[in-house]
């Protein structure tokens, strides 16, 4: 089969529509790494992208697509959602049931029926255009936790694709995942794509266990990445491809001086102190009160540090009337407003906090500016921040810590300061140790960061699981990261082996 067009499939669109001031719709383009990585393949292979444009649909926003689609070279086709499906699809299943328990906070999770019920059906929309603009021989790539059942619906209506299915947020073990009241529909809904990708060689493990516990007749075949899953007669292939950044762009603006003038102000407010910088979203899965308990401890047990770190906080408003996300906030703040209490003196406030989001020139320069960069997610599918700290480093003395817990530390393990989130006292005793790092030892450990993430970056992902998409075989895929795996996971006994046959 020649299969030529790219169908890519997300629940937003690559551009959000926004009313302006005289209340016209106007049309937003995105700016994040998958778009940038996403759109030349569409343009050159000729391409869609379908999904979700933030408003109920309607001819004014098909005609503005349209004019937007010409100048992208690739079309832009909506899927238009009620108030009702908005509620019950993203922020109630998608959001209050699958970003929970994936990122394995159970105990956060809404189990409603309602929203389950329309999780399918809204699925089901999403499977309906793309029957209606994709062909039989387009490439079909869905991505997120969003719609794990498009691929299902497609196969009910009789729609033949070949499909491929990335999830970009981690799979929980299988005792998390056996929660979750529609777990069977869930995992038979995966095994109808012809690939299914992961983040990282965990989560694909998860994935096989907990198929392994509910169809007894799962066989996993293959010893790299990708491997061959036999079910009930039908085949299909798991991979793990951990998503990358576009090291040049950042790398490159990281150089401007521009930049470097904004990161030298930055600096100059504190010559003599090191900055510590952290900067997420506001979720609770990013630790962030954690993260403040670290820095105020680390200044209550080394008292040489006093005076002597700055820790800068970029908070970026997320869900922000969800009653939960406001709570969380109210936390932070109130930490902040405790730490720089105590620990303030004339001249001196340890913590700094921005509730805003940065240009990213703004950040780019923060990145420059910063000493060390506390990335200290509980959970995380995989942290680009922690990725494009280390591609901002120019003069490699930076340090970067990173939660065992978020998907990059298996790529960064060799140069990252790896901690437990939990572990406050840990996390101050990394702290103190990298004060007193050599330069020598920083540039060390960065360098080989940056050897990873400049080689693995956004496009070689993208590369990867299209060549995994489009080959039926196992052998043929570009190589994956050169770090050690089995160290990390302590992968003795995988069970994804050519002659395996042992059951949970
Ligand atoms: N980011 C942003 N504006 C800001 C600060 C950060 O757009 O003011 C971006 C940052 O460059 C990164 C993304 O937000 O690409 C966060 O990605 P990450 O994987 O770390 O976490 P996520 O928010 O996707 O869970």
């Amino acid at each position: 089969m020649d299969l030529t067009r790219l169908v890519v499939v997300s629940n937003r669109l690559p551009a959000a529509l926004k009313k302006d001031e005289q209340g016209d719709w106007k049309v937003v383009p995105g700016a994040g790494g998958l778009v940038t990585a996403m759109a030349p393949v569409l343009r050159d292979r000729g391409g869609t992208w379908i999904g979700w444009s933030g408003t109920a649909g309607g001819a004014e926003v098909m005609d503005l697509l349209a004019s937007f689609s010409k100048e992208a070279g690739y079309e832009l086709k909506p899927v238009g959602l009620t108030a009702e499906e908005v509620n019950d699809f993203y922020f109630g299943f998608s959001n209050e049931v699958v970003w929970p328990l994936f990122h394995d906070f159970q105990s956060r999770c809404n189990f409603k029926p309602r929203y389950w019920h329309r999780y399918v059906d809204v699925n089901r929309k999403f499977a309906e255009a793309v029957a209606k603009w994709s062909g039989e021989n387009d490439y079909v790539w869905i991505h997120d936790y969003h719609l794990m059942h498009v691929g299902w619906w497609l196969k009910e209506m009789g729609v033949t694709r070949r499909t491929g299915f990335y999830l970009h947020i981690p799979f929980p073990p299988v005792d998390i995942f056996l929660k979750m009241p529609w777990r069977t529909k869930i995992l038979q809904a995966l095994m109808e794509y012809d690939l299914v990708g992961f983040q990282t060689y965990r989560d694909r493990r998860n994935f096989i266990q907990c198929l392994k516990l509910f169809f007894p007749d799962v066989k996993a075949k293959g010893r790299g990445p990708v491997v061959r899953i036999t079910h009930d007669g039908g085949t299909f292939n798991a991979g793990y491809f951990s998503i990358g950044i576009d090291y040049k762009q950042f790398n490159d603006m990281a150089r401007r001086p521009s930049v470097k003038k904004l990161a030298q102000t930055i600096k100059e407010a504190d010559d003599d102190r090191m900055i510590i910088l952290g900067v997420d979203r506001l979720d609770y899965t990013k630790g962030v009160p954690q993260r403040l308990e670290a820095v105020r401890t680390a200044i209550e047990n080394y008292p040489e540090l006093h005076g002597k770190i700055i820790f800068t906080q970029v908070l970026v408003p997320s869900r922000e009337k969800v009653p939960e996300y406001v709570a969380l906030k109210e936390e932070i703040e109130r930490l902040v407003g405790e730490i720089n209490g105590k620990f303030s003196q004339p001249g001196y406030t340890p913590v700094q906090y921005m509730y805003r989001s940065l240009s990213r020139e703004e950040l780019v320069a923060y990145y420059r500016a910063a000493d060390m960069a506390l990335v200290t997610p509980l959970r995380d599918g995989m942290n680009l921040v922690a990725k494009e700290y280390c591609a901002c480093n120019i003069n490699r003395k930076g340090v970067l810590f990173l939660s065992e817990f978020a998907g990059a530390a298996a790529q960064l393990q060799n140069g990252a300061l790896l901690v437990n989130p939990y572990d406050v006292e840990g996390v101050a005793k990394a702290i103190h140790h990298a004060y007193y790092m050599d330069d020598k030892d920083k540039r060390l450990r960065m360098r080989k960061m940056q050897d990873i993430i400049r080689k693995y970056d956004i496009f070689w992902w993208l590369d990867s699981f299209l060549q995994a998409g489009f080959s039926r075989g196992l052998g043929d895929f570009p190589p994956q990261e050169s770090v050690d795996y089995a160290a990390f996971f302590e992968m003795g006994e995988v069970e994804e082996s050519e002659d395996d046959s042992s059951r949970m």
